[in-house]
């Protein structure tokens, strides 16, 4: 069992590509972190710097108490699980599994008794006769797991794992990862560029971009309150719906103007904008999520407006059915903006609509 430490670590490959930036975490023991960014934000320059795989150019890494900047990749307690799983495919899954065990020179009858505990937790027990090319993908991946957790680390590093399955594979396999993270009770670091992954997996997420960190919270709490419009936009499906809006001044307080609609903002926000210095005439991003959104369709005559409830008129373009809820996707002036509604709503694509703007659930970047 171990946390860890990083302490403004960086890391420079030849040819001067910064790949990680000055990144400082602090991992609990027992916690799932994922690392999530897009491809080549520095996720996996950062799990091999962990793993040991590749050098540290500036900054200090603690497992445990230990400082492991120079300790080989053998004497860190850590497994990786790679995406590409690399089984030796010669060998039965008894034999991978066994493999790293053997070359530390475990005793047999000790090697028997973690290949078969690990079997049994991932439930590979009928399989531990066949050859990698006699599985699924889905029990190749559990192999390439349970050959980690053999050698019982302190650390579990896993590269997007489950990138190489199909969809719902995907779905079951992070299932059964979060249940293997509760069952061992380790550490656990998970590399992915799947926001989904990161949500659902993760009991802390970190956001990075370029090599920088850009927040570290909770899933729900990113969702939430993220720190800037890129973990905004990074973080949620479908997207967050990004406006640009001018700031006036009305006597009932300060309005976000989109188009002609003079949207007003919560007097709570308009305080805190205004000690940013936001204006009168001052512009922003709007930022806000299909959910705080609601649709109205235009029936025949535009009803009358009462002044607080802001409704901006757009084109109804098409549907997203996804079942329980349906995500509508509107053209307002030129912009795509989308609104969730329940499965009740029957709107179509070509009809004018309505969108219900509530900015007690907006963020402003
Ligand atoms: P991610 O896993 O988030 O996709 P990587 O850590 O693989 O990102 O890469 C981060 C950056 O470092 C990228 O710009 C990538 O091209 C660069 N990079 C990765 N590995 C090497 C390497 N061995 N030599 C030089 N540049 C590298
Ligand atoms: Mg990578």
């Amino acid at each position: 069992m171990a946390g860890l430490l990083l302490k403004n670590i960086s890391k420079t490959y030849p040819g001067q590509v910064t790949a990680v930036r000055n990144l400082s975490l602090e991992i609990q023991d027992k916690e799932f972190l994922v690392l999530v960014g897009p491809s080549g934000c520095g996720k996996t320059t950062t799990l091999r710097m962990i793993a040991g795989l590749e050098d540290i150019s500036a900054g200090e890494l603690y497992i445990g108490d230990r400082l492991v900047n120079d300790v080989p990749p053998k004497d860190r307690d850590i497994a990786m699980v790679f995406q590409n799983y690399a089984l030796y495919p010669h060998l039965s899954v008894y034999d991978n599994m066994a493999f790293g065990l053997k070359l530390r020179k475990m005793p047999k009858g000790e090697i028997r008794q973690n290949v078969l505990e690990a079997a049994r937790i991932l439930d590979l027990e009928d399989l531990l006769g066949r050859k990698p090319k006699e599985l699924s993908g889905g029990q190749r991946q559990r192999v390439a797991l349970g050959r980690a957790m053999v050698r019982k680390p302190q650390v579990f590093l896993m590269d997007e794992p489950l990138s190489n399955l199909d969809a719902q594979l995907r779905t079951q396999m992070r299932i059964e990862i979060a249940r293997l993270h509760k069952k061992l009770a380790t550490t656990f670091i998970y590399v992915t560029h799947d926001q989904t992954e990161a949500m659902t997996m993760g009991t802390r997420i970190v956001v990075m971009k370029e090599g920088l960190v850009q927040q570290v919270d909770t899933p729900q709490h990113i969702y939430n309150h993220p720190a800037n419009r890129f973990a905004a936009g990074f973080i949620g499906n479908p997207r967050m719906n990004f406006l640009e809006v001018s700031f006036k001044e009305q006597k009932n307080g300060l309005c976000a103007g989109l188009g002609g609609v003079l949207l007003s903002v919560p007097p709570v926000r308009g305080a805190a904008l205004r000690a940013k210095g936001c204006r009168q005439g001052g512009k922003a991003i709007l930022g806000i999520r299909a959910e705080h959104l609601a649709l109205r369709p235009l029936e025949g005559r535009f009803p009358a407006c009462p002044p607080e409830l802001p409704l901006v008129r757009g084109r109804l373009e098409f549907t997203e059915l996804r079942g329980a809820e349906n995500y509508h996707y509107v053209t307002v002036q030129g912009r795509e903006v989308v609104v969730r509604a329940q499965p009740e709503y029957r709107g179509e694509a070509g009809q004018e609509v309505e969108i219900v703007f509530n900015l007690a659930q907006a963020h402003f970047f």
